[in-house]
């Protein structure tokens, strides 16, 4: 069976986990700073904080930029839930902002556009979370620029993008925004079986979200009420969660990561050779740009809606088993309890009407991608 996406585990990634499991942290010990370091040292950032998943550092990161029930949060409705779920965690209000039909991210356009009226409503969001979908850099001097012009906080939900470039600079560098949020689950670019991180250039919410990540408690005297002498001393000054990252997971994240430009470039060659195929077939696929270079976490492909389920049930006969990324989130039952309904953001509901994720994973074998290409192929000229 050929999945959509799948881990690459190889043997120094099994010796990394099976070390720590025979060391004296199994979590809290070194392997998390570790793989922290390397997270920073690769973004170019200051600071990386770990958790046991992104939608933790989502949650994390809305917290620490202060998100409240009187705040409203807007985001994309092509993502992953998890990137609109972190506001109803903090109480605040989610709204949603339309796709650019071409390259399926935010559009920074209708964007500018849903400001204005925001603001002359008195309505502003305090935070917008852009999402680089499929591994494909947002425009972030444009959502840069909206950020400083209407003083809203920027969080670049970067699960698909670990290891990608925006123009010259590295996704995580935080260079156009406040924190940027990576996924390590296992179908993402790289992983640590269930994990995320956080990343920022600020130290305030470097410390809000490691005090939010550990229940509140902090074991620095500078930020203690009290003087205590006793060693053991800790307070817990606010209230938080348990949203730290194993050794285990850390251990598997750091030895992973040393792969990282390796699993990009051969997901990069995959692509190159969907596109050369079916270009040809007049298939459409996501619009990138030639000056970033995304992580293709993603292939995305648009297929005339009254051939899309056939496609997949054709390819599914073959055990190639595509996936759809993504129902639009407003469509969700929670979220059309909130009032959210059909044509309310009609760029990414058509974009869901015709979209598919083909296969796409460092291992995937070119035999494989031969008999997805073909299949498709076969589909499409026999209909
Ligand atoms: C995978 C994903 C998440 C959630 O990541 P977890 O690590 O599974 O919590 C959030 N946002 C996007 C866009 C994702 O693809």
């Amino acid at each position: 069976m050929i999945n959509y996406g799948r881990q690459n585990i190889d043997q120094s990634d099994i010796d990394a986990v099976v070390d720590t499991l025979k060391s004296s942290h199994l979590t809290q010990g070194p392997k998390v700073t570790e793989f922290e370091k390397k997270v920073s040292d690769l973004c170019n950032v200051k600071y990386a904080i770990a958790t046991n998943s992104a939608t933790s550092a989502l949650h994390s990161a809305c917290l620490a930029l202060g998100l409240g029930s009187d705040d409203i949060l807007w985001t994309t409705p092509i993502t992953f839930v998890a990137s609109a779920n972190c506001a109803i965690h903090c109480g605040a209000t989610v709204d949603f902002v339309d796709i650019n039909p071409s390259t399926f991210n935010l559009c920074p356009k209708a964007l500018a556009k849903k400001l204005k009226a925001a603001k002359r409503a008195g309505k502003l969001p305090k935070v917008v979370i852009v999402v680089h979908l499929c591994g494909e850099p947002c425009e972030m001097e444009k959502l840069h620029q909206l950020s400083i012009t209407y003083g809203f906080k920027l969080i670049e939900d970067a699960s698909h993008a670990v290891g990608a470039k925006y123009k010259n600079s590295q996704i995580g560098s935080c260079l156009y925004s406040d924190i940027t949020v990576f996924s390590f689950h296992p179908v993402k670019i790289i992983t640590s079986a269930e994990g995320g991180m956080a990343v920022t250039n600020d130290p305030e919410l470097e410390r809000k979200m490691r005090l939010v990540n550990c229940h509140g408690i902090t074991r620095s005297p500078s930020l203690m009420a009290e003087d205590h002498e006793e060693p053991w001393y800790y307070e817990q000054i606010s209230i938080g969660h348990n949203y730290r990252m194993s050794d285990i997971h850390a251990a598997l994240g750091s030895s992973q990561i040393e792969k990282i430009e390796e699993f990009i470039d051969a997901r990069i060659k995959i692509a190159q050779k969907y596109d050369n195929s079916l270009g040809r077939l007049g298939i459409k696929r996501q619009e990138t740009s030639a000056q970033n270079r995304s992580a293709f976490h993603l292939y995305v492909v648009k297929v005339p809606k009254e051939k899309r389920l056939g496609l997949y049930q054709h390819l599914r006969e073959q055990n190639i088993i595509t996936n759809v990324h993504y129902i639009p989130v407003h469509l969700q039952p929670f979220y059309r309890n909130l009032g959210f309904k059909d044509g309310d953001f009609p760029n990414a509901e058509a974009y869901y009407s015709e979209a598919l994720s083909l296969p796409i994973f460092p291992s995937l074998s070119v035999t494989e991608q031969d008999l997805i290409i073909k299949s498709i192929e076969h589909y499409l000229l026999s209909e």
